[in-house]
């Protein structure tokens, strides 16, 4: 196996899954047609899973997942702890950028692919590009904080240091059921 991602020990983040074996794809994303890649509709699967695993503690619906992107292995699987362990930077991406960097003993997650069910905020977007992550693909777009073209475009800022492909939009309607079953369930 190549990840044991059990050494962060504050976070949860399960084992690596092989994604790819079970798919038979290949891992290799033209950004263009990112959305119609069955990798990455399978890493995308997993997210969904990971995000409803937050509605056990009450957070906020969102899940991601961190795959090598020459191996298809799984290196990271996280969903929001922010509630469960009160922690204003617990979003889903944080936790499975942190775990895959621990896993993969470097803090650079260029040869990586970070998939996430709703996109990600400005401190998680300016995480990728700290992590100088090798493409970012989400799922709903978040209109009142998405960074990665809704609010902000810090995939493709020049004036930051690393800018990066960046693929929205993939399976949006199930991520953003999610949250707007989750958000329906607190108002009633
Ligand atoms: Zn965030």
């Amino acid at each position: 196996m190549l990840v044991d991602s059990g050494e962060c020990p504050r976070y949860r983040s399960t084992n690596s899954t092989e994604v790819m074996a079970k798919e038979k794809t290949k891992p290799t994303i033209e950004f263009e047609y990112a959305a119609e890649n069955k990798f990455v509709a399978a890493l995308m699967e997993l997210a969904l899973s990971e995000a409803r695993l937050a509605l056990d503690h009450d957070d906020v619906p969102v899940g991601a997942v961190v795959a090598h992107l020459d191996s298809g292995l799984v290196i990271a699987q996280a969903h929001n702890q922010r509630e469960q362990l009160n922690d204003p930077t617990a979003h889903a991406e944080i936790i499975a950028l942190r775990a895959a960097a621990v896993a993969l003993g470097t803090w650079r997650l260029s040869e990586c692919l970070l998939v996430v069910t709703l996109e990600p905020c400005p401190m998680c977007a300016g995480a990728c590009g700290a992590a100088r992550i090798g493409h970012v693909v989400y799922g709903a777009a978040d209109a009142k904080a998405g960074a990665l073209g809704s609010l902000y475009h810090f995939g493709s800022d020049p004036r930051l240091h690393h800018e990066y492909p960046v693929t929205g939009g993939v399976q949006a309607e199930a991520g953003g059921a999610l949250l707007s079953e989750f958000f329906a369930a607190k108002r009633a």
